[in-house]
């Protein structure tokens, strides 16, 4: 038996966090991991992404080279070398975790929690063959790849021929097709990944275009440049069974077959409370996710939920925030999250970025928008790098209230450039003054400073 301050469920980036914060706060913190610490992000999504679409960039450079003036014979790809470096990479900063718990005096757990109940005002959690008690219990049990109710998809899963993010991200060998069921971030990332290292990717999607709530404007050139790099895409079409090598699905014009090897489950994740026993203390759930408020409060007093189980903006920095905003909260600190600052990328070639309203949702709150677009061939540095690229930046102003509402990128490093443009829609700074702010030159993100001299 083991007393804490506080027990936290999941690893993750959500939980991580949250024992740091809570740790560097003076709290004796738990902290409770069944599978890695770092979760989904950092083991089986954000990371290992990144480090294969990293390389996969250096190999389409490579085949391209004459144009830098570099001359190259018999490039090749090694994707086998690839997953050794990304699972290296993986290693490094899941140990970087392990070192700050410790660091931060924080105990961890390898193993499945389990809820077993309230015993006056302390929480109590299973964790292996030990029992914890503490008066604050935070819920970080991230999410999983839904499973759509397809037939043949769960015979698939069996043999191998589907997979979800976690299977395809270790595949050793390069699969010579790929079919994508669905057409958002995570089924985009990985198709543009397989795609530049020589694999035939089918993205199909059930909406009329890609990569969700995008603006459409970026959608379209984004769908232009992927099939260029040889990426088809069905949409408007839904799959109606997978037999053992081939995809069947349906549009307006009728049945169609794809033979493939490899299917990648990408239609969306939900939450993961399956295994914490929520039941046990009456932790308010809706469509499977932990109900919360904008403090990550669930209804049981002295309960919080972050990240990736709370289901409401399945990213890792969203999970981050809400544990900074849930330790603040359980010292008393006023805080809560603004989901509307908060953006999101898309990490292919081109990269996309996003923050604040999009010409639809302004619309729906009746805002009066000025929306100016700046191509970013007008910054030199993206000329310099891409001669004949056509990326953008689209910049939504608020006409009543004089402040920039939304911004949005598509083009080379619009990944690094968003949080710039994320402290503008936050700070609601009048255009006079962010009109001051002195751009390094030349950089790409002054494709936004063009932007605001376009209002
Ligand atoms: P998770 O990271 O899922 O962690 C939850 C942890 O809880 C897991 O390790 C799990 O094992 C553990 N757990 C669950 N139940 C228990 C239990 N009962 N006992 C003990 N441990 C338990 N987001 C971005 O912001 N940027 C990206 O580029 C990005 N890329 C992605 C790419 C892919 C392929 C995928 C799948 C996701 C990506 N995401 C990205 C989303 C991001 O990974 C998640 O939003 C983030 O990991 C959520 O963090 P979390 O802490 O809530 O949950």
């Amino acid at each position: 038996m083991q007393q804490f301050d506080l027990i936290i469920i999941g690893g993750g980036p959500g939980g991580y966090l949250c024992a740091e914060r809570a740790g560097k706060a003076g709290l004796r913190t738990a902290l409770l991991e069944k599978r890695a610490l770092g979760g989904t992000c950092l083991n089986e999504g954000c990371i290992p992404t990144k480090s294969l679409l990293y390389c996969a960039k250096q190999y389409q450079t490579m085949l391209h080279c004459e144009e830098y003036g570099i001359a190259a014979q018999n490039v090749s790809y090694d994707h086998a070398a690839a997953v050794v470096r990304k699972d290296g990479i993986v290693q490094t900063l899941v140990r970087g975790v392990g070192v700050s718990m410790k660091k931060h005096g924080v105990a961890v757990f390898s193993t499945e929690g389990k809820i077993t109940g309230k015993t006056g005002d302390l929480f109590t959690v299973s964790a292996g063959a030990e029992s914890l008690f503490a008066p604050r219990l935070v819920l970080a049990s991230g999410s999983s790849a839904v499973v759509p109710p397809i037939p043949g998809v769960r015979d698939g899963l069996a043999s191998g021929f589907v997979m979800t993010n976690r299977e395809l991200l270790s595949l050793q060998a390069k699969p010579n097709s790929l079919v994508c069921i669905g057409g958002g971030v995570i089924g985009l990332e990985m198709a543009c990944y397989f795609a530049s290292i020589g694999t035939k990717v089918t993205v199909i999607e059930m909406m009329s275009k890609i990569a969700g709530n995008t603006d459409p404007e970026i959608c379209a050139l984004l769908m232009r440049t992927y099939r260029k790099q040889g990426m088809e895409f069905c949409l408007n079409a839904k799959v109606e069974s997978l037999t053992e090598h081939s995809v069947i699905y349906s549009d307006a014009s009728g049945k169609h077959e794809i033979s493939c090897d490899r299917v990648l489950l990408s239609a969306g994740r939900r939450a993961d409370v399956s295994g914490l026993n929520t039941e046990a203390i009456g932790v308010a759930l809706e469509r499977g996710a932990v109900v919360t408020d904008e403090h990550m409060r669930t209804n049981i007093p002295g309960v919080w939920a972050i990240g990736d189980c709370n289901g409401k903006l399945m990213l890792a920095h969203t999970a981050y925030r809400e544990a900074e905003v849930a330790v603040n909260d359980m010292l008393g600190k006023k805080d809560r999250v603004d989901y509307s600052i908060i953006p999101s990328v898309i990490y292919t070639t081109p990269e996309v970025a996003s923050v604040g309203e999009t010409e639809q949702s302004a619309l729906e709150k009746g805002l009066d928008i000025q929306v100016v677009k700046a191509p970013m061939a007008l910054s030199g540095r993206y000329l310099a790098e891409n001669p004949k690229g056509t990326g953008f930046c689209k910049l939504l102003y608020d006409r009543k209230n004089r402040c920039v509402v939304g911004v949005h990128l598509i083009g080379s490093y619009a990944s690094e450039i968003i949080y710039g443009a994320a402290m503008m829609v936050h700070s609601k700074l009048p255009v006079q003054h962010l009109d001051k702010i002195v751009f390094p030159h030349p950089t790409v993100g002054e494709v936004v400073r063009e932007a605001l001299f376009m209002l």
